[in-house]
């Protein structure tokens, strides 16, 4: 359903879609290039389901294409804590790829090593992605969401940036240095140095932070789909819950017409590099009106808003009202120089922990190589192998869902549409028919007869037109 004209959606759609690096390290002789991982990833995926992107059960979407990144979207959910827990399915499936390329590999004479980075920059500079999907609706200006969510989303990186050890010199292109052109400096975000645009509808080459291009994933005349793409992945469960979270009081507050301050940036592009490389998130940027305003001060705004306007944003679910602390308590521990407070919940403050305290114990300097191993390592998704899985396994960061939570979201869809999709594929894998399911479409080919159908209301999980087409697949013949 839409939402009332100046009143704030209380129940929202929300996806994330994280691409993962991939690198292999030879145990024989001959160097296996991502490629080759890539294939023979592609083909455990085909044993699972006949193609190099399909849909599961769960109503997520994995995708791979030879020679690039593994993508897994999650299913639409309607809960943030649904969310993390569906975020965190990807990496156990990408795991369990890499699992079948590495048995592969080694029965064909190549061993090799397979390293997964839940990150967004490889070593050589290159970057991907970590987009974020909200439902938003047709009847509110597109543009009042872009003019107040950007400012918010630049200076985002205080409260979830990734962390990134990084050698990228202010508006360099760290790919054409292999991100090696100037001193190591800790960063807020790995995301910061690929920006190039604002809001665009090109995704590879301007690099914008929002994607533009107008494919709602539902009906039309309803919906869009903002599709934020400068966010760095997460690896800590507070940080997607809070990453996520803030931004959806923010769209509340665009919703709701809470006044706000005017934060147009003078040049994003510049602004949200400056931000990315200051810990403490006082370095004045330029705002459009010829002020100038710092991190720390362009969320404490937003936060201050949704604060004294709470009544205006509807109710707020548990996994809601749980951001909604932890942005409190992220910015006053930003504000207060207290970063140890963060360094089990917010992803750049427990890297940032991570590598000092290496670097002290082994009097490094901060360019040495071991650190950047480190940076990396932190986001390597094997269990007993990346840094980050390791402090987890430890109990060294927070959680926000628990092992049986991520097991139940391996099979079982968010009660949205998604919940229709995983319905129709495990009954279509069951009577092994030929299928075709994406967000929107359900299709079934049998003999020379095609039945289809079209679900435009993301929200919806029950719908009587797919229960008569799973029955039907049952029926001996069409
Ligand atoms: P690209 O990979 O090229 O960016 P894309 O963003 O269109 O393409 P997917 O990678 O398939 O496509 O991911 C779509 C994401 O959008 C998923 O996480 C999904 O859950 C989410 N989504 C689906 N329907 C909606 C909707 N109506 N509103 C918001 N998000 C949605
Ligand atoms: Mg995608
Ligand atoms: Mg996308």
């Amino acid at each position: 359903m839409a939402v009332e004209p100046g009143e704030a959606r209380t129940r929202r759609i929300y996806g994330l879609e994280t691409e993962y690096g991939l690198t292999g390290r030879p145990r024989g002789d001959r160097r296996v290039g991502p490629e080759e991982i890539a294939r023979q990833m592609f083909r455990g995926m085909i044993a699972w389901g006949r193609s190099s992107n399909v849909f599961l059960a769960n109503g997520s979407r994995i995708y791979l294409d030879v020679g690039s990144h593994p993508e897994y979207a999650t299913a639409e959910c309607d809960d943030l804590y649904d969310l993390v827990a569906h975020d965190a399915v990807g990496n156990r499936l990408v795991e369990d790829l890499r699992g079948l390329a590495t048995d592969q590999l080694a029965a064909d004479g190549t061993p090799v090593e397979i390293f997964l980075f839940k990150n967004n920059v490889d070593s050589a500079g290159n970057s991907y992605g970590c987009h974020e999907n909200y439902l938003v609706d047709r009847g509110v200006d597109i543009n009042r969401y872009y003019r107040v969510v950007l400012p918010f989303l630049v200076s985002r990186q205080l409260i979830a940036g990734a962390g990134h050890l990084s050698r990228t010199k202010l508006y360099e292109r760290p790919e054409r240095t292999a991100g090696a052109g100037g001193p190591a400096v800790f960063q807020l975000s790995q995301r910061a140095d690929q920006m190039w645009d604002t809001v665009s509808s090109a995704t590879t080459r301007s690099r914008p932070m929002i994607n533009t291009r107008d494919e709602p994933h539902g009906d039309p005349e309803l919906y869009r789909r903002l599709h934020v793409i400068v966010g760095d992945s997460s690896m800590s469960q507070t940080t997607t819950l809070l990453k996520v979270g803030a931004t959806e009081l923010v769209l509340r507050l665009v919703e709701a017409r809470v006044a706000l301050p005017d934060l147009t940036l003078d040049n994003p592009n510049l602004a949200i590099r400056q931000i990315s490389r200051d810990l403490t998130g006082r370095t004045p940027v330029e705002l459009a009106n010829g002020r100038t305003v710092s991190a720390l001060e362009i969320q404490q705004a937003y936060l201050q808003a949704v604060l004294d306007q709470r009544d205006r944003l509807g109710p707020f679910a548990p996994g809601l009202e749980h951001a909604l602390r932890l942005w409190q308590r992220t910015l006053t521990a930003v504000e207060a120089g207290d970063m140890d407070t963060l360094s089990r919940d917010i992803d750049w403050a427990i890297k940032h922990r991570l590598i000092t305290r290496y670097a002290e114990r082994h009097n490094l300097p901060p360019d040495s190589p071991r650190l950047a191993q480190l940076d990396m390592a932190y986001h390597d998704i094997a269990e007993g192998r990346g840094l980050f899985r390791l402090l987890d396994a430890h109990g060294e960061v927070s959680r926000i869902v628990d092992e049986a939570q991520v097991d139940r979201a391996l099979t079982t869809p968010p009660p949205t549409r998604a919940r229709l999709r995983g319905a129709f594929i495990e009954a279509a894998r069951a009577a092994e028919v030929d299928y075709l399911a994406d967000w929107m479409h359900l299709r079934v080919n049998r003999g020379n007869q095609t039945r289809a159908l079209t679900l435009r209301d993301p929200f919806r999980d029950v719908d009587e037109r797919v229960d008569a087409l799973i029955a039907s697949l049952s029926e001996p013949l069409w």
